[in-house]
């Protein structure tokens, strides 16, 4: 059979390797510890899961849902948006429920994206942000992300010529896999930027809930200008602990959120209702079950942290989101580490080339490890001290 060009063009996806890995070895009855995967491992709060299964049982809810999702829903993430960031959205024109964020940001593309159309990405980066501009046709130019600038691009150093064929500009903050937290003066400079070279702005914002020390993340919508031109991408995943029930949201500007609909409505038909009754109650329900997960997930940073400190590792704390971004010693390239440890040690971590090349010389640990394999993974680590030489 003959498939199409385009699927040659994209490489395998990176977690299905890792997982490949780590479910070989378990198969010959190995105990693989994983930091590997940004997937919360506490449950969802139960009285969201409660009002599911209400919501389950209600016949109203078995039918084809709406692309756009119930108005009650899209209310519900325009006043969270107005509590939280005091942004205020037309729930009907500036809100766009989705079948998990990830499912946006890849058909954006289809919206903004022609063949021989630029992308700027952000390298290291969340990997659908290149696929999907090069499903649509279109070609990532890869934005580095430094320690140096704090894991901010540097957008004067992209050249004109990218800049006439560049349509969309992707950012990420709180970012995976960097952990790095953007100022209020770098969105603004993003705005003045996007303006001047006509680009549209994706902010991809599934970490602003997970925060640290009282920090609390700003979104992308609250700067002036923004809402001209670019939307940003929410989900309740990691907020509420919900990736397995697939529900997000895409806010901001109308045209753009128009767009995604259109392409929406001819290849979905939406979020199962019951979902959307879930999610409305998440959003509007008690907020609390956020702070206890951050509480938690702020012990494990420090006690990782400490740990990877020891065994030579250089990190500094993130602020947000739920990944330590470690920097590896010289001789590492981060594939040769991430083998190594699995090999030695059965623990396995992300490698950061993984997210681009600028990634290489990194690897990620995700926070979303249970405490007795949590516990178990970094007494691993301490033992392993002598196999980093
Ligand atoms: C987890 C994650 C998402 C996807 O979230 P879903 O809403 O579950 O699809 C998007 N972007 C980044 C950077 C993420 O880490």
């Amino acid at each position: 059979m003959k498939m199409s060009q385009r699927l040659n063009k994209l490489p395998p996806y990176l977690f299905i390797e890792i997982n490949r890995k780590i479910a070989e070895r378990r198969a010959k009855g190995e105990k693989i510890i994983s930091f590997a995967i940004g997937d919360p491992d506490i449950p969802t709060p139960a009285h969201i899961v409660e009002r599911l299964c209400q919501a389950a049982k209600d016949p109203a809810n078995h039918g084809y849902p709406e692309t756009n999702g119930l108005p009650e829903l899209r209310r519900a993430i325009a006043t969270w948006y107005g509590s939280r960031f005091q942004v205020h959205l037309d729930p009907d024109k500036e809100v766009l429920p989705l079948i998990g964020s990830k499912e946006g940001i890849g058909h954006i593309a289809f919206c903004c994206i022609d063949p021989g159309d630029v992308a700027l990405v952000p390298d290291p980066g969340y990997p659908v942000y290149s696929m999907g501009t090069i499903l649509a046709g279109g070609e990532p130019h890869f934005m580095p992300l430094t320690e140096e600038r704090g894991f901010l691009p540097d957008l004067e150093a992209i050249p004109q010529k990218v800049l006439k064929r560049a349509k969309l500009l992707w950012l990420n903050y709180p970012n995976n896999p960097t952990g790095a937290v953007a100022s209020w003066d770098f969105f603004a400079e993003v705005v003045a930027f996007a303006k001047k070279h006509n680009l549209a702005v994706c902010h991809d914002a599934p970490y602003t809930e997970v925060a640290f020390d009282g920090y609390q993340p700003i979104s992308f919508m609250q700067v002036p200008g923004a809402r001209e031109l670019g939307i940003e991408f929410h989900s309740l995943s990691k907020t509420y602990n919900m990736t397995g029930w697939r529900i997000g949201m895409a806010v901001g500007n109308a045209q753009m959120i128009e767009a995604l609909f259109r392409v929406k409505s001819n290849l979905d038909s939406g979020i199962p209702q019951a979902i959307q009754r879930a999610a409305i109650e998440a959003l509007s329900g008690d907020q609390g079950c956020i702070t206890e997960h951050n509480s938690i997930y702020q012990q494990r940073r420090d006690e990782l942290i400490a740990v990877l400190r020891q065994i030579g590792l250089r990190v500094t704390p993130p602020k947000a989101g739920f990944y330590i971004w470690a920097k590896l010693a010289d001789s590492y390239s981060s594939e040769k580490f991430t083998l190594k440890l699995l090999e030695e040690t059965g623990v396995a971590v992300t490698p950061g080339i993984g997210y681009g090349k600028n990634g290489d010389g990194y690897v990620r640990f995700s926070l979303t490890v249970p405490d007795d394999q949590f516990k178990e993974g970094v007494k691993r680590l301490l033992t392993w001290r002598g196999g980093l030489g």
